[in-house]
């Protein structure tokens, strides 16, 4: 490439066309939108986790609600048992003392285990009671985490749009000065890589890779006159003299 020299107009438009393929790169990488994609991804794994969080506490909350009834349906046996003992104990028809006293004393033993039932069932509810509140803010968390999730969706389709539109502009702007610069530049400046095409030098190090000019390409710039080109010896980067 030594051998061509841009006119100052080539040299102008194609000092623009690498601040504008500069633009064009920094919007494609922008339109990837990683950060954005992570932390939706992050949201999906964290929604899983809330709507795991939510089944457990459901389940905890039915365990405690049938446990709830089933000591209260044990509660309502024992009173049943209660009423008709002490029927049959205030029916007295046939009973010795002995017999009564054995009534009075299975009516004791009934109540002290319906006592014993009832504290059990207390128990419960309040155990159903405590999960129904983890099962509500479970669910408020997951509704909340998928609300972020939708807006976040959102901006990424309106951004997403905003970039395109930025983007296409951009490389029309681009391809326009690409029409004012040799056309045996065409096709390497179209080339797409891990590098920009051309770039001009700063500081003695490659605009395109960031690496310094060995000794000898250092040398071989510097003699340039402007509108001069050279190849990045390390990512084949077309260097433009500028002055
Ligand atoms: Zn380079």
């Amino acid at each position: 490439m030594a051998e061509t020299t841009l006119t100052g107009e080539q040299t102008q438009a194609l000092r623009d066309w690498i601040e504008e393929s500069g633009r064009v790169r920094a919007l494609q990488h922008e339109a990837k939108q990683t950060e954005r994609l992570e932390r939706l991804r992050a949201l999906a794994q964290e929604h899983g986790e809330a709507k795991a969080a939510l089944e457990q506490h459901t389940q905890t909350h039915q365990e405690h609600a049938t446990a709830a009834r089933a000591a209260e349906t044990r509660a309502d046996d024992l009173r049943a048992r209660v009423t008709r003992t002490e029927t049959k104990l205030n029916d007295g028809t046939g009973l010795t003392s002995r017999d009564l006293l054995s009534l009075q004393d299975e009516i004791a033993g009934l109540q002290s285990t319906i006592e014993e039932v009832e504290l059990e069932e207390m128990e419960e509810l309040e155990a159903a009671d405590a999960a129904q509140a983890e099962v509500e803010a479970a669910r408020t968390k997951a509704d909340e985490i998928a609300e972020e999730g939708r807006r976040l969706q959102q901006e990424r389709g309106s951004e997403g749009e905003r970039i395109a539109q930025e983007l296409t502009a951009h490389q029309a702007e681009r391809d326009a000065l690409l029409q004012r610069l040799p056309a045996n530049l065409h096709p390497r400046l179209r080339t797409e890589g891990d590098y920009p095409a051309a770039a001009v030098v700063t500081t003695g190090a490659c605009g395109a890779c960031g690496n310094q000019l060995s000794g000898m390409s250092a040398d071989t710039y510097r003699n340039l006159e402007a509108g001069g080109l050279l190849d990045c010896d390390d990512c084949g980067a077309l260097l433009l003299k500028t002055v």
